[in-house]
């Protein structure tokens, strides 16, 4: 395995430009013969937060993961179309799964740090998987740098050598943003990350997210309106009406989707009206 070692002259996450931009063009997704996305294209510009809505099931956790490669993952799965992270095809069959996944963080739902892994070495999990050979003070560096960016360093500085799992449920998930950042993505793709959470966890993550939005292209997918508004300056409304798959109705600039929408589905969806 080749090593590189960590240089810590470089900015934690890369300044933001192009290269981070993801454009996603006319993606469609099946599940064996069920087709769940249909030809879905989205811009979602570097150093913006990006929010997907919409009802239950109608493919914004497929499309998330059609992202970053993890739906061709599933036994089943297929998919068409382009995504490119800059100028490059995440899907040219020339690059390796790992050059893409290393470029791309993800947080779930469900807080999932290893929970008898340490603070410190959940914060790392993922260094090791792409060959990073750190010094223990560059380890150490990191590490610092990686639980303040999500917020947590603070509350964790003096019990990095406990386990993960005894951590509130938003401060494994404030961990798990950590752990994501530590291989220095472009991007974070986030699939409702503050559902499992209480009012108070979600607002650090909320702040979390704007703090991050400089060095990270961010896509969450959320149903909280709220929450789409306080965070996001792009909106993408998917809808799956009546068995068809799920696709995007309307994307556009936060304050445009919220209140002056095109379609009329997009404002009773928004309105609560669904
Ligand atoms: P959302 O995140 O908007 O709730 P999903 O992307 O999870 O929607 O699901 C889109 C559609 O794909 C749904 O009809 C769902 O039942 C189906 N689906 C999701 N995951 C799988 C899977 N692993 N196998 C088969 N069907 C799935
Ligand atoms: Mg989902």
């Amino acid at each position: 395995m080749t090593t590189i070692p960590v240089d810590l002259t470089r900015p934690m996450v890369p300044p933001l430009d192009g290269q981070a931009t993801i454009d996603a063009r006319a993606v469609s997704a099946w599940f064996g013969e069920r087709k769940v996305l249909d030809r879905v294209s989205l811009v979602m510009p570097a150093g913006t937060v990006t929010a997907l809505i919409g009802p239950s099931g109608c493919g914004k956790s497929t499309f998330l993961r059609t992202l970053n490669r993890m739906h061709e993952l599933i036994p089943g799965a297929s998919l068409a179309g382009e995504v490119f992270l800059g100028d490059k095809d995440i899907y040219d069959p020339a690059r390796k799964l790992t050059d893409a996944r290393k470029q791309i963080g993800m947080v779930f739902q469900k807080p999932n740090p290893f929970p008898a892994m340490s603070i410190y070495d959940n914060v790392l999990a993922g260094l090791k998987l792409t060959g990073v050979k750190a010094s223990r003070a560059e380890r150490d560096d990191l590490v610092e740098q990686c639980l303040a960016k999500a917020g947590l360093w603070l509350e964790v500085r003096d019990r990095l050598r406990s386990p993960g799992g005894a951590l509130s449920g938003g401060q494994q998930q404030r961990l798990c943003i950590a752990r994501s950042l530590a291989v220095r993505p472009k991007v974070l793709l986030m699939d409702e990350p503050c559902s499992a959470l209480d009012p108070t966890s979600t607002r650090r993550i909320e702040q979390t997210i704007g703090e991050l939005a400089h060095e990270v292209t961010i896509v969450i997918v959320t149903h909280n309106m709220q929450q789409a508004a306080r965070v996001s300056q792009q909106c993408a409304f998917f809808l799956a009406e009546q068995g068809t798959p799920g696709a995007i109705v309307e994307a556009g600039p936060t304050e445009k989707i919220f209140s002056a929408p095109v379609d009329p589905r997009t404002s009773d969806y928004v309105h609560g009206r669904f």
